[in-house]
């Protein structure tokens, strides 16, 4: 271990997202001094999101199966499952409507359009909703698989692991299978994901090559958004559903978030910091172990608000900078779409990204805007993975306050 890292040099010992920084910074710098001609060192970026496309439809199927399936226990957990999905999937959708609202205020992506329209051949080309809403279920999964339609993969994959939770014993085997190939594709997207520095560096070439420095910078706006809709969801969202519905002082709460947020911030990934919030929702916020150690993993595996919340900036921004006019319909899209993929994000760095994608093409945005958002992703993955672990755990004071598991005076001290 030690040898092979003093073997590394210090390129190999640089963190990932340093790496897809420089990445991007390099490619600024070379796109602007090459000019067009800098389309020359494209397909090394098309290569990269080729191989985040070939990412998305098995993992979202294993990794759903697997997020299905870990709620064991179903009879008992029964009650407090459904109340947890239903928080987790409404407050989700609250978030990314918030991301979208701000993006649409803010206008990261304004002004640019124009030079890049003209000279993209991009065009939209999603289904309408309706369509999209009535083809929700698949009648043929596996054509559902084969040809990457992701709500229809969503439903079945949904379907799939209810009904392995339901036959119990036999669907054992089943499920670990599952859960290996899961496994597997997570180790996969961070093969694919090591390659982003030189796919960032390509792509980012290219779009200051063709469309000059101006294109990038959006980007601070589009950090401004995140930061900003992260802000407001906590403490107007959160805080909110906590005084009307929970009937409690959202101030024990703020104070109790302090810890697990700053491990959320610094590691940017929700399952990495669970023994943090786990911590603090028993010892500080009062929820009992019951509810919270059924609650929080779970919450760790399927809500993903911040997550949320940026895929609504992002996909608007993509859409401004892109000149692609979004309908109402779009919208809704979008805000399903994301709800739905947020069960199926891992809490690991950077998954939202690789989800960003997935939402991009269900509403037939173009997938290089993809590149433009990865080189300041750690940036956004920092807020939106404290967003994700500030919801898990209002979401588990929420439910101990409604079962009598809340130890009030722990809330309160
Ligand atoms: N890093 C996030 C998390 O662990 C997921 C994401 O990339 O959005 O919660």
């Amino acid at each position: 271990m030690d040898n092979s890292s003093s073997r590394k040099g210090p390129w190999g010992r640089l963190a990932l997202w340093k790496k897809i920084l420089v990445g991007m910074v390099a490619g600024i710098v070379v796109g602007a001094l090459m000019g067009p001609s800098a389309e020359l060192i494209k397909p090394i970026g098309t290569l990269f999101i080729n191989a985040i496309k070939m990412l998305i439809v098995p993992l979202v199927f294993c990794s759903l199966i697997v997020g299905i399936t870990s709620m064991k226990d179903t009879r008992k957990m029964g009650r407090i499952g459904i109340k947890a999905i239903v928080l987790y999937l409404g407050t989700t959708a609250v978030a990314i409507a918030l991301g979208l609202a701000l993006s649409s205020i803010i206008e990261p992506g304004a002004g640019l359009n124009r030079a890049v329209t003209e000279a993209s051949t991009i065009s939209k080309s999603a289904p309408p909703l309706v369509q999209t809403l009535l083809n929700i279920i698949p009648k043929n999964p596996i054509g559902a698989l084969a040809e990457g339609n992701i709500l229809q993969i969503i439903f079945f994959a949904i379907g799939l692991g209810v009904a392995l939770v339901l036959i119990g014993e036999k669907g054992k085997p089943a499920v670990k299978v599952f859960e290996s190939l899961a496994e597997a594709m997570y180790k996969l997207t961070e093969i694919v994901m090591s390659f982003a520095p030189y796919g960032v560096f390509a792509l980012m070439a290219w779009v200051a090559g063709k469309f000059g420095i101006d294109v990038l910078m959006p980007l601070i706006k589009v950090i401004a958004a995140v930061y900003l809709g992260a802000i407001i969801h906590v403490l107007v969202f959160y805080t909110g559903v906590l005084s009307i519905f929970g009937r409690l002082n959202p101030m024990p709460y703020l104070r109790g978030i302090t810890n697990p947020a700053a491990v959320a911030y610094t590691t940017s990934s929700s399952s990495g910091t669970l023994p943090a919030t786990l911590k603090a929702s028993q010892e500080e916020l009062g929820v009992s172990k019951g509810v919270s150690s059924f609650v929080l993993p779970l919450g760790a595996t399927i809500n993903m608000d911040g997550t949320a919340l940026y895929q609504g900036v992002c996909a608007l921004f993509i859409a401004q900078a892109f000149g692609v006019h979004l309908e109402v319909a779009d919208y809704i899209t979008i805000i399903m779409t994301a709800t739905l993929a947020s069960i199926g994000t891992a809490g690991v760095p950077g998954a939202g990204l690789i989800m960003l994608s997935l939402v991009l093409t269900t509403v037939g945005l173009p997938m290089e805007g993809l590149a433009i958002v990865a080189g300041i992703d750690r940036i956004l993955d920092m807020a939106r993975t404290t967003i994700n672990v500030c919801g898990d755990i209002m979401v588990s004071v929420l439910i101990a306050k409604s079962e009598g598991e809340l130890d009030k005076q722990t809330y309160n001290s």
